[in-house]
Parts: structure tokens; sequence; C-alpha cells
């Protein structure tokens, strides 16, 4: 924003981001974070943050390539294999875990402003969603490290028949995880793997997303704050390469991705040198289900927020809006004019509803898929465009609904991660859940009726990670999260993640 002593805002202008945000943008190039300190790039490789809502860099970025992600790694090999961190009493462990909760509350409108400006996400859903569930995350995990066991096992050894033996197992840490993250929750994606691995007693070298590093560093911070020990948590920031240098490195015992299907197959290629462990939370094309029964208003709003919440870019998008055919005609005229209606606006300022995409990359490539449903048949009903004015200056799409979808076209069959939703009638629980199931995918679903038991069928005959039944999108740290088929591997949040940080160790005891 650009005004002057003499200049007051315009009424339009967005509020300046508060002071410590400023400080942190100003205070020069970030740096990468390795063996607990702050360090430029060994080969002098620099990259810039943008602003989405103003097509402006934010910050120059250190950018770490393979020399800079061995130096991590070696740092990480040291903390791990030599301590403290993998022996410390958990009750010490806990109580740091809880303390990065207590600093992310103490800086929540620096990170939630930092989050909004990088990502561009409205900054009202930064303040109720992304911060409180980082915070919500660290402090669950804090409860872990206390309650992370192993068991006893009655054995009975048919060869050795008179054996009497102490059996049982403990959960070991599984070592240096690289987590290497995605840009549309930048601070949750973090702490999502962050929080069990350290709970778990690993140490974490951090990628994060080449276009929203900001707040993962601000984090950084705060977790050297909390007293983790030095090379414990780094962070390396950079794209494609820094992250396969990671994925690829010897030194490196798990790999836990979130991002596209593509990238994810390559990764299962790349970790095969050491077999290294790898869970991958995946993209989705996750149906909506709506029969005529459901209530109407509730499953139009819910199912509005289900594919554009945070301009789109979700995972679990609920992206394929199957509507029960007495009910689609309605259905679709009500989500197309609440789209026609949305205030479009830098995340910045309080009043916007729907902020810019991330990047100029991540527009384009919408805008494409705009032009694939056009081609395809497929009739649209609002948006399909960029707004005019002050905002053709960043990444912004307007909401964009399409009816008369046809399964076969590839706005049905393909992840676009952006603001378009694809509108289809049908007429009977068998030919819906089939049409939900004949995707690659197998992220979420969410299913609206008032009949308990079509809901329960419907839940057991989708083929996916998470089901909703009348709402979409609902996430808390106690539950899992993940899907099948090219959707992933593994359950992140909830207890399901300590198995992604731990492995199981089997020890006989002959008592005889
Ligand atoms: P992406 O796959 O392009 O990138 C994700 C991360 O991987 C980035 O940090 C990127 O720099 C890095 N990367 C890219 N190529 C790599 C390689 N060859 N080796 C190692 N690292 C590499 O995804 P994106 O565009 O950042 O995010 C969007 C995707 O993320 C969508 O498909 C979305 O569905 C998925 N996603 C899934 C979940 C989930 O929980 N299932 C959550 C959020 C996002």
């Amino acid at each position: 924003m650009s005004t002057t002593a003499t200049t007051p805002p315009t009424p339009s202008a967005p509020p300046a981001p508060n002071a410590a945000v400023q400080a942190f943008l100003s205070g020069g190039p970030k740096k990468l974070y390795i063996g607990g300190k702050w360090a430029d790039s060994q080969k002098g490789k620099t990259f810039k943050a943008m602003n989405p809502a103003t097509g402006q860099a934010l910050a120059e970025v250190q950018e770490a390539d393979a020399a800079d992600v061995d130096a991590a790694v070696k740092a990480a090999r040291e903390a791990f294999d030599k301590g403290p961190w993998p022996k410390m009493n958990p009750g010490e462990r806990a109580k740091i875990l809880w303390k990065i909760a207590d600093l992310i509350e103490k800086n929540f409108d620096e990170l939630a402003e930092l989050e909004t400006l990088n990502n561009g996400k409205p900054i009202n859903e930064a303040r109720r969603g992304d911060l409180p569930l980082v915070i919500e995350n660290f402090r669950y995990w804090a409860g872990w490290p206390t309650k992370i066991m192993g068991e006893t096992y009655p054995t009975t050894t048919p060869y050795a028949p008179k054996l009497k033996a102490f059996a049982y197992t403990v959960k070991e840490p599984v070592g240096v995880v690289a987590a290497i993250i995605p840009w549309n929750f930048p601070l949750q994606m973090a702490a999502w793997k962050i929080a069990p691995a350290l709970a778990c007693g690993c140490v974490v070298i951090l990628k994060p997303a080449e276009q929203t590093p900001l707040s993962a560093l601000r984090l950084a911070q705060i977790i050297e704050e909390a007293g983790v020990p030095p090379g414990v948590f780094q962070v390396v920031n950079g794209a494609a390469d820094t992250g396969r240098a990671l994925v690829k490195h010897a030194g490196v015992d798990k790999v836990s991705f979130t991002g596209s299907t593509e990238v994810g197959k390559e990764i299962i290629k790349d970790s095969i040198g050491n077999l290294k462990r790898v869970s991958l939370e995946l993209g989705g094309k996750s149906p909506q289900i709506i029969f005529a029964d459901a209530d109407l208003d509730v499953a139009m709003k819910s199912a509005y927020m289900g594919i554009f919440y945070n301009q789109g870019q979700l995972c679990c998008a609920g992206s394929r809006i199957f509507v029960e055919k007495p009910a689609y005609e309605e259905l679709a005229a009500k989500i197309a004019d609440r789209a026609k209606k949305v205030k479009l606006g830098p995340g910045i300022d309080p009043k916007t509803q729907m902020g810019p995409l991330v990047s100029e990359e991540q527009l384009a490539r919408v805008q494409k898929y705009v032009e694939i449903g056009k081609s395809e048949g497929a009739k649209l009903m609002a948006g399909g465009d960029r707004p005019a004015g002050d905002l053709g200056k960043g990444y912004f799409m307007n909401p964009t609904v399409f009816t008369d979808v046809k399964d076969t076209m590839r706005i049905a069959q393909e992840e676009i991660f952006g603001p378009v939703a694809a509108l289809m009638p049908f007429e009977s629980m068998d030919e819906v859940v089939s049409r939900s199931n004949a995707s690659q995918y197998g992220l979420a679903a969410g299913v609206w009726t008032k009949d308990v038991k079509k809901a329960f069928r419907a839940a057991e005959a989708l083929r996916c990670g998470m089901v909703w039944i009348n709402t979409f999108n609902l996430a808390d740290v106690t539950m899992p999260w993940g899907g099948v088929k090219s959707s992933g591997w593994g359950r992140e949040t909830g207890h399901e993640a300590i198995r992604l940080y731990t492995e199981v160790k089997t020890v006989w005891v002959d008592l005889n």
C-alpha cells in the first residue's frame, strides 16, 4: 500500500500490516535455519516471496540447494543420534511443545497477518481457522510424549512349549524427518507434521512451499525461543530441487509429504535409495452428494464453503457437486447466485470474503481449466473471469460455477485446486455412489440428507478416507486426516499420526 503522511488512505485501501509484521518483513533477506543458526544459502541463491493480492514481492528469501540440504541433514543426524531430544524426559518434551503453543498464541496477530499476506487468504479465515488450529495442534501433541508406549504380549511359541518369556514392544522415534509441505495452509500443514514428529522424539527438517515460506520462518524463531535444541528443527527454503535433495538424501529416515499426487509419485521413486519411510497426503476430487430430502439451505451454504473456502485451494475441495434431480435446478441457481455476490479483495482487509489465488501460476492453471470446461460443453453459471479494476494486479479469480457437467469431462476428473465447482444431477443412491467412486482420488466426501439410514449407507459405500454428513470440511486435531487410492498413504492428526513417526521394536526376555 502506498500512502504518505499527507495522503490519507482511501476508503477502499486495505489496512497496513501490523508493526510486528512490518518489522519481520523489513529485517533483510529471510535465511535458512540450520543447526540452530540463521544461514545464507552457500551459493548465494535467493527467490522472492510474493503478496498475491498485489503481485509485489514481500521479501527476499535464501534458497537451499543440495549443499545446504546436506548441512541440515548432518545437523539433524547429530541432533538425533547424539541427543538430547529423542532421549529427553517425555515430560520435558511436552513442556517445550506447550510453550511453542503459548508463543504462537502470544504472536497471534502477527502470524495471522503474515499468513494472509503471503498466501492471500482472508484474514478472518486465518484468525478463526488457521491460527487456533495450529495452537490446538501443538497443545494436543504436548499431551502425547508421556503416553506413547508399547505393549506386552502373551506368547505361545509352539516349537518351545516350555519357554517362559516376557515379550514386549516399545515405540521409538523414526529418526530424521523431512517434512515437505504445500502452500494452501502453510502454518497448519507445518504444524500437522512438526508437532507429532517432535512429540514422538524425531528431529525435523521442514521445507515450506516456495510460494509461502514466511510464516514457517517466523515459526522457526518461535520454536527456537521455546527451547528446542539446535538441529532438532530446521528450515530449508526452496522449490522442487530443494525437496528432491531432501528426499534422495540417505541421512533422512522418513519423508512426510503433503502436496500433489504427481509429486507424491516422484517422491516414492526418489526415496527408494535407503527405503526411507514415506507418508503422503495428496490431492482429491471429492464429491458432495446432496439428496433432495436434505435441508437445502444448509446443504447449499455448506457445499458452497466446501468448494470455495480458501479460494477453493483445498485438498478436500468438494469440487464435484452431485444434486438429486428434483433439487438440482434450485440448488444450482442458489450456489451460482451466492458465488456472484462474494466480496473479493486483499486478504488483509477484514471485509474480504475471498482473496486471490496463491500465485500467477495457480491463476493460469485455474483459467486453463475454465477454458477446458467451456470447450467441453459445460454451462458457465457464474464467474469464469477475473475481477476488473485494482484487483487485476493481484491473482484474483471470480468464483466459478459450471452446470451440465459430465463425469467424463476433465473438469469432473482432474484436480483444479481453485474456485471452480462442477454441478451434476443424479437419480439414485447406487448411481451416485458409483459415480462418486469412479475417480482416481479418494480423499473425502460429503452427504446431505435427513434420512439417517441413507446417510450411513452412503458413508459405508464411498471409497475415501473421510466422510462428512450434513456438513463438510470439518477438521480437528483429534481426528485422523487422509485418503485412499491416489489421495495418499497414512493418516495425519489424531493418535493415528503416531504410526507415521515411530518404529515398533520387539523385545524378548527368556525367563526360564
Ligand atoms: P506440489 O506437489 O506442487 O508441491 C508440494 C511441495 O512439494 C512444495 O513444497 C514443493 O516445493 C515440493 N516439491 C515439488 N516437487 C518436488 C519433488 N520432485 N520432490 C520433493 N519435493 C517437491 O503441491 P502444491 O501445488 O504446493 O499444493 C497443492 C497440492 O497439495 C494439491 O494437489 C492438494 O490437493 C495437495 N494437498 C493435500 C493435502 C492433504 O491433506 N491430502 C493438504 C493440502 C494440499
